[in-house]
Order: structure tokens, then C-alpha cells, then sequence
């Protein structure tokens, strides 16, 4: 174990001040408006950096932005006190890489405050530019590296400061608007790393230990469903149904209609759903596989039959999918017609098959 003292300074100043100062004040003189519209404006600016810029747009090239966006997002999110917008997505991409091993620099292996802030308190890591060849070809990113900490100095500190001295705020904007807000958002983003990585649902197929979880995504812009996101890191989108808290997800998309920013990758819903319906029938079979129980039997062997026609549905559909893209690279606009029509029958008689499937699941645990 090594001490990182800039780390543990900055990090032990922040929350004790956050932990003593800020309630004193709030206690003694009280939070106004003002100092409320600072710490909002910080966290939202801040944390939006984070999860849009940092890491869907630079770290997982999820979409392309214009360069406003981009300067806006190197800008907070050196202000976000994590590093630059080449350490931060170059960590990151290992840990996408190298998941759960040791060369994942945030290995949830070593336990819950190792992922959470342990990793860059306790310990060193070599950081490998190689994995952001592409990143620093960008000069904004290669630029915003160079400089980050003065940048972060002034949109961390001098803006939420100048802020609070221009408008006779200046001790609410430090309490409130720099020390809490630090340690706020912090311990918002680094759940992902540990939480994320211990509790939740493991949805989908291949994904190690990242789990889904709806309480962190509500606290850091929908970056919690987190399993989602090991399954397909490249995909603009974290929350995926209609009613997944995710408003990075909506800004990208708003900003989309704008033309600010543009190629929004999306995972096909058929990868998903295969992904879905293998990590659902792996846990099924660890549930039954337990019981030797006639009846669980009967069940295990109707939760099978269900399984091969879900396979076979997901085989029609994906070759209605190969079926129409052929008619559409040819242009055969009259044939086209009729493959989506089967196309979109194929794919709902999934769905149907998913349901009953669902429903002989249930059934069986049930018994358990
Ligand atoms: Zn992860
Ligand atoms: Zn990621």
C-alpha cells in the first residue's frame, strides 16, 4: 500500500469540510437561493461532463459531438476534479478490457473500497496512452490533458468562487457550491465502480461483475444500469427500455435533433434480447440444477422446450433481418415491402415466444 497524499488530501479535505463547515454554516447563517443555484448548476455541469463527455463520448465513442459540445464537456469535466479527458477514458477502456483482473485498475476483487476510492487513494497505476491513440489525435483532448489542472483550478474553484464574491455569496458557494458539490458528485460517480459492481441485476450475458442498478442510476445521470453497459460499452444508451432513468441518454438524443451531436450508436434490439434470454436461462439453470425434486424436473424440462422455441424464434428473426438488408443494399423497393412485413412478424412472434417463456420461468421458480 502507498499513500497517494495529493489524492488524500484533496479528497480528506473536501469531505471533512463538507462534514463540519457546511452544516455548521447551514446551522448558524443558512443556504439561500443563490447558494443553491451554484451547488445545482456545479453538480449538474459537472456530472453531466462526466458521464456525456467523459465517458460515452470520449471513452466509449458512443457518438460524435461538434466542437462546441466537446469544449463544453472538457471544460466541466476538468472540473470534475477526475483527471484529464485522456487519463480518465484510458483508465476506463482498461477497465473495460481487462474487467475483474488485475489490470483493471478499479478491480472489484480487491473489494469495495478498492473500486470505490481506494484504487487512486492506496495505490499507483501505470496509465497506458496507447489505448487513447485516437483521443489524443483530437487537439481539444490532446490540449485539455496538457493543461488540466489549470482548468480545473479555474472551472473547479475560480468560476463557483467568482460566482459566490460577485453576488455577496462567497462562503455559500465554498461550503455549498465547491466543497459539497465535490464530494457529492464524487460519491455519485465512484458507486458505478463499486456498487455497481456488487449489487443489482446481472440482466445480461458476459457481462463478469457489473450488475443493473436503477438507485445508482438515479444518482448519476443513468449511468447504473451498469450491466447493460458492460454488454455493449459502444451504445449511446445505458438505460435501454422506455422507462430507464437515463437523461444523459436524453441529452445526446435532444442534442441530436439539433445536428450537435450525430452517428448515435445503438446495440440491434435482437443482440440484446439474445443476450437477455441466455443470462436468463443461465440462472434459471443454477436455480433448478439445485433441486432434484420430481416436480422441478418437470418443470426444468418445460422450461427447456420453451427455451428451443425461443431459439428457433430468434433464428427466424434474425434471418427476416439478414433477408431485408440484402433487398435493401439491392434497392428492390417492391420486395422490401413485403421482408419488413416479415421482418416485423418475425420479431413480434419473438416477443410472443419471450413471454410464454417468461411465464414457464416463473411457473418453475415458483416451486423453488
Ligand atoms: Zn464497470
Ligand atoms: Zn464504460
Amino acid at each position: 500500500m502507498v499513500f497517494i497524499w495529493h489524492n488524500i488530501l484533496f479528497f480528506g479535505i473536501t469531505t471533512l469540510i463538507t462534514l463540519t463547515l457546511t452544516p455548521i454554516y447551514a446551522y448558524f447563517v443558512g443556504f439561500d437561493k443563490v447558494d443553491w443555484a451554484i451547488f445545482w448548476f456545479m453538480s449538474a455541469a459537472t456530472m453531466m461532463a462526466t458521464t456525456f463527455g467523459y465517458h460515452r463520448l470520449f471513452a466509449h465513442r458512443a457518438f460524435k459531438a461538434r466542437t462546441s459540445v466537446v469544449l463544453w464537456n472538457l471544460f466541466w469535466g476538468a472540473a470534475a476534479f477526475e483527471q484529464s479527458a485522456l487519463t480518465w477514458p484510458s483508465q476506463h477502456r482498461d477497465h473495460h478490457r481487462f474487467t475483474d483482473t488485475d489490470r483493471d485498475p478499479y478491480n472489484i476483487k480487491r473489494g469495495f473500497f478498492y473500486a470505490h476510492m481506494g484504487w487512486f487513494l492506496f495505490d499507483t497505476h501505470t496509465v497506458d496512452y496507447d489505448n487513447v491513440k485516437d483521443l489524443q489525435a483530437n487537439k481539444w483532448c490532446a490540449l485539455q490533458h496538457k493543461f488540466w489542472i489549470w482548468i480545473a483550478v479555474f472551472a473547479g474553484f475560480g468560476v463557483p468562487l467568482a460566482v459566490g464574491l460577485l453576488t455577496g455569496h462567497f462562503w455559500g458557494a465554498l461550503f455549498l457550491g465547491v466543497a459539497a458539490r465535490f464530494v457529492f458528485v464524487h460519491q455519485c460517480v465512484f458507486l458505478i465502480n463499486s456498487a455497481c459492481h456488487m449489487f443489482g441485476k446481472a440482466t445480461y450475458k458476459g457481462t463478469e461483475t457489473a450488475r443493473d442498478s436503477w438507485v445508482c442510476a438515479l444518482l448519476t445521470n443513468g449511468e447504473g444500469y451498469h450491466n447493460y453497459h458492460h454488454a455493449f460499452p459502444n451504445d449511446y444508451r445505458n438505460g435501454v427500455r422506455w422507462y430507464h432513468w437515463d437523461p444523459t441518454k436524453w441529452t445526446i438524443h435532444l442534442l441530436s435533433l439539433f445536428g450537435m451531436t450525430y452517428d448515435l450508436k445503438r446495440t440491434p434490439e435482437i443482440q440484446i434480447m439474445q443476450a437477455r434470454v441466455e443470462q436468463e436461462r443461465t440462472d434459471l439453470q443454477l436455480a433448478f440444477g439445485a433441486e432434484a425434486h420430481p416436480k422441478m424436473r418437470e418443470a426444468l424440462q418445460n422450461v427447456t422446450a420453451q427455451y428451443e422455441r425461443l431459439r428457433a424464434s430468434l433464428k427466424h428473426w434474425e434471418e427476416a433481418i439478414v433477408e431485408y438488408k440484402k433487398l435493401k443494399q439491392a434497392q428492390a423497393t417492391e420486395g422490401m415491402h413485403h421482408a419488413g412485413e416479415q421482418l416485423e412478424t418475425a420479431r413480434r412472434n419473438f416477443f410472443k415466444a419471450y413471454k410464454q417463456w417468461s411465464e414457464s420461468a416463473n411457473q418453475g421458480s415458483s416451486l423453488l
